[in-house]
């Protein structure tokens, strides 16, 4: 399967802001790939999307698959929809994930597979992905 283009990332995600900033993560997503951007010149991990390195300030920044391995910095359970149309029937489980690349690359997703009263600080999680409305989106759940 190639890689989808841009008007075809643009066509998959009309209800979110895309830019050339976070494109690629789109992509990625489209394929089932987790990409967060990284800079090649001194290895950081850069989240949220975002053209230059905060560490070196070098422009030589690529979309990078991470590992999926991560633990639970901290959560929340949100009641409300951002679009009034479409109410939400349970509260959405939603977490800034650290990821195992780098201390402090806290990616937000939302977690799976765990009643929010189990849920601990620190607590290792993976990546899965989850169905929603025909699209797939990252999410993660207990790694233990
Ligand atoms: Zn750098």
């Amino acid at each position: 399967m190639s890689e989808p283009d841009d008007a075809e990332v643009f066509a998959h995600y009309p209800d979110v802001h895309i830019d050339r900033d976070n494109i690629a993560h789109y992509r990625g997503l489209m394929g089932g790939r987790l990409l967060i951007n990284r800079c090649s010149d001194c290895g950081h991990w850069i989240y949220p999307h975002r053209p230059l390195c905060p560490a070196c300030l070098s422009w030589n920044v690529v979309p990078t698959e991470v590992s999926g391995r991560g633990s639970l910095y901290m959560w929340t359970l949100i009641y409300q929809s951002r679009d009034p149309d479409t109410p939400l029937y349970e509260p959405i489980l939603t977490a800034a994930v650290e990821l195992a690349e780098q201390p402090g690359l806290r990616y937000l997703s939302r977690v799976v597979g765990c009643p929010p009263e189990a849920l601990r600080h620190d607590m290792p999680l993976r990546l899965t992905w989850i169905e929603e409305a025909g699209r797939n989106w990252p999410a993660f759940e207990p790694a233990g």
